[in-house]
């Protein structure tokens, strides 16, 4: 059964709500480099990280995902080159979630910081247990046991059929973070044009 969740910043300025739709998330830990580079750049990381420099994500569709107040709080950087777009909020210096630069693609990857639970049984009760934890390699002291070093390359055919639904659907969109292909706010870029 889908679950609506509230969605609020550290702050309380930006609010919104993420519809949790099962068969239709995943529910991730990334131990890479530039999510950790990422809660660096927002001077966060003790907020933002857990004790290994993970962050925990829900990767579903755009168009469940609604933010309802403080839009004019949101920012976007781009780390790389040819990198995702990474939104965070500028009140309290918290990610919010990542998507591709392209509008089309239906994925958002959503802090789940964010999420407000009540309890962490409500918590596992919605989201279940993470289903991937990637990029142990970067992981800050020992690799955690239950992480890939990299990419589990089982993973790739669930995220392949995660798009194509996602595209057959129209699910990129309303996204929160664009209006039509446009971005809806400016975007730092962190590499030399
Ligand atoms: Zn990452
Ligand atoms: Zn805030």
């Amino acid at each position: 059964m889908s679950k609506i969740v509230e969605l609020g910043c550290l702050c309380g300025s930006v609010k919104g709500n993420i519809n949790v739709v099962p068969k239709s998330f995943f529910h991730v830990h990334c131990l890479c480099c530039d999510c950790q580079r990422f809660a660096e750049h927002l001077n966060n990381s003790d907020k933002i990280l857990d004790d290994h420099g993970g962050s925990e994500l829900l990767q579903t569709y755009p168009s469940y995902v609604e933010i309802t107040e403080g839009r004019d709080k949101i920012r976007g950087v781009q780390l790389e080159r040819k990198g995702i777009y990474r939104w965070h909020t500028a009140c309290c210096n918290m990610p919010l979630a990542n998507t591709m630069t392209n509008s089309n693609i239906p994925f958002v990857g959503l802090s789940v910081k964010l999420m407000k639970f009540s309890n962490d049984k409500e918590k596992t009760e919605i989201l279940g247990p993470v289903t991937m934890k990637a990029f142990g390699k970067y992981s800050i002291g020992d690799i955690p046991k239950d992480a890939h070093p990299r990419f589990p390359i089982s993973f790739m055919p669930k995220i392949l059929g995660f798009m194509l639904k996602g595209l057959l659907r129209g699910m990129s969109r309303p996204s929160p973070f664009f209006n039509g292909k446009e971005p809806i706010a400016s975007i730092d870029y962190l590499f030399k044009k």
